[in-house]
């Protein structure tokens, strides 16, 4: 029988209905598995004994026929995600010892279907990054690392911010985990670790409870092995949240029925903006094959342009940050975790704010804070609002002209930890191809496709119209049967 931890989470739903194993041995297996990774420096917090308490009580469940749609299924939870009387850290130091009160809408939906958490998963502090590089308590390390023989010995990174929850996923230690994307952060690492990723509508999932960081961008979503998987994880993780003023209240449709759906006469559109320099050239060849695969599965592809894409990073790059300033007040040494003391008030925000945030973090506070000042206000923040708009227009004309957009998922394969960490620019262009979606608040999936000469997993993207999640799983399962990607990392659990 295949190992319990290499089962995708539809598989695994089988085995438990069938009796052929319980929810007790699925997720010991994985625990295995945590203990087994630690050098990956995936979890933050690790909660075996929470783990086993609940796997216990969906096995009772299932024996009296009341077991949920992820029923007994071994989960990481991103350590953004707000969990009840489990530490929450955000990976960064100023919520190194705090312990919510309360859980996010999204992990009790997750928990109310019958899920178990494993525990806390790395992140770049804050949700700040490309690489995991970011994080408070030390990068994540990709299970791809040593894939390449010529460079067998880089620790390679598995992308961010949601870098935990993709080696996870990745390396078998967990069936799904849960990420967040404001400009990348479940796509970009999807992408690099060969593993699924959606992005859905801004207002799909509810944000309450999750740490924000840029609130007009920041979505919750699945990340899994496998498409299917995804679908399932979504149907349980969308729905209208009245704690959540931006999550719009339209019926969750059934994502696993628009699976394996013909895509005859579906119109993919290619952007040509999106063929920039800096693409790694075997990231561009995949593009065009990917094309030709859904071609071949029946599909049009017909030439779109997004006009404005140049534009994305600039603009994302000024609204998050005065976003995040502004989120990021409140971590003032008062209401939450640390607290440095000081002469007086002032000086205990200061050396509280000054230990507790990282490098990135303060740089991105000082970007918000400039360019929401007055004087600059008009000259930055009121422009980039203006371009987000045409940025979002774009998109309106290119869905007149088809109705999904194939783009790839990030520009190259995964970097090593330590590159790029000096070059801010270098690290924001990973975000090149995804930003441009949170900006317009549409949905996104991410699918590995190839290896690269190097041996790494190279993704691409699909975007969809608002609120058209289905018609984005049906074309993602039509390009994963074409694809065909089975490769796994030189590490598994
Ligand atoms: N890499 C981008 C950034 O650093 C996006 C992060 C995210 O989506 N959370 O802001």
């Amino acid at each position: 029988m295949t190992k319990l931890t290499d089962l995708t989470i539809t598989e695994a739903l089988h085995g438990l209905n069938d009796k052929k194993f319980s929810a007790a041995e699925l997720t010991e297996a994985h625990i295995s598995a945590v203990e087994k990774a630690r050098g990956l420096n995936i979890f933050i917090t690790e909660t075996p004994d929470g783990a086993r308490r609940q796997a216990q009580e969906s096995d009772a469940r299932r024996a009296s026929g009341k077991a949920g749609a992820l029923d007994g299924i071994p989960l990481a939870i991103k350590d953004l995600y707000c969990t009840k009387g489990v530490r929450t850290t955000a990976a960064s130091k100023i919520l190194g010892n705090f312990v919510p009160t309360y859980e996010s809408t999204v992990s009790q939906k997750l928990f109310d279907a019958g899920s178990v958490m494993l525990g806390k998963v790395n992140l770049d502090e804050f949700a700040m990054g490309s690489g995991g590089v970011t994080s408070a308590f030390n990068p994540t390390i990709s299970p791809w690392s040593g894939s390449d023989p010529a460079n067998a010995a880089r620790k390679l990174v598995p992308g961010g911010s949601s870098s935990g929850s993709a080696a996870s996923v990745a390396a078998r230690i967990a069936m799904g985990a849960t990420g967040t994307d404001t400009g990348g952060s479940i796509r970009q690492p999807a992408s690099v670790t060969g593993i699924v990723g959606i992005k859905p509508t801004y207002g799909r999932c509810s944000r309450w409870g999750i740490i924000a960081f840029a609130s007009s961008l920041d979505q919750a979503g699945p990340m899994t092995r496998d498409v299917a998987d995804a679908a399932l994880m979504l149907r349980v993780m969308a729905g209208f949240d009245e704690k959540d003023s931006t999550s719009v209240d339209v019926p969750v449709p059934d994502y696993v029925a628009a699976l394996g759906k013909s895509i005859k006469g579906l119109k993919v559109g290619l952007p040509r903006e999106y063929r920039i320099d800096g693409i790694n050239p075997e990231v561009d060849a995949l593009w065009h094959k990917s094309a030709e695969m859904l071609r071949e599965a029946g599909a049009e592809v017909v030439d779109i342009s997004l006009p404005h894409t140049k534009y994305a990073l600039p603009v994302y790059y000024i609204i998050a940050p005065a976003e995040a300033s502004s989120n990021l007040a409140r971590y003032d040494g008062v209401r939450f975790g640390l607290r440095v003391a000081g002469e007086n008030l002032d000086d205990m925000y200061a050396s509280t704010r000054f230990a507790g945030f990282g490098k990135e973090v303060r740089r991105r506070i000082l970007i918000g804070t400039y360019v929401l000042s007055a004087g600059y206000y008009d000259a930055y923040y009121r422009k980039a609002q203006r371009v987000r708009r045409l940025i979002r227009n774009d998109f309106v004309e290119a869905f007149k002209k088809c109705d999904v957009i194939l783009t790839p998922a990030s520009p190259g394969t995964a970097f090593a930890i330590g590159e790029k960490q000096d070059d801010p620019l270098q690290m924001y262009l990973e975000d090149v191809f995804t930003v441009t979606l949170n900006l317009a608040g549409l949905p996104g999936i991410c699918l590995p496709v190839g290896l690269a000469q190097n041996g790494l997993p190279m993704g691409m993207q699909l975007i969809g119209r608002a609120f058209d999640e289905e018609t984005l799983f049906t074309a993602a399962s039509a390009l994963e049967k074409a694809a065909k990607f089975t490769h796994k990392p030189p590490f598994t659990a």
